[in-house]
């Protein structure tokens, strides 16, 4: 998944040079990652696709209670919700 822009301006913020996403050819069209790769190259981010193969990536995360929290599976769009 392409980081949209909010993710964009946290990733520039803590100084990571180099992003690599899972390609994701409608979410690549969309006018927030669109944004995203326009920061990036202001900053000087590296932005690239992964370009390997990739089964599904399945987490689910767990408080100490162990209640459910939140489960991410990879799609189409930046995990944090935008
Ligand atoms: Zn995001």
């Amino acid at each position: 998944m392409p980081p949209c822009n909010e993710c964009a301006k946290l990733i520039i913020q803590v100084g990571i040079k180099r992003v690599v996403y899972l390609p994701s050819p409608t979410y690549e069209q969309n006018e927030r990652f669109l944004i995203s790769k326009k920061m990036f190259g202001v900053a000087g981010v590296v932005c690239e696709a992964y370009s390997g193969s990739c089964d599904p990536i399945h987490l689910t995360f767990e408080d100490q209670n162990d209640a459910y929290v939140n489960t991410y599976t990879n799609d189409n769009s930046c995990n944090c919700g935008n």
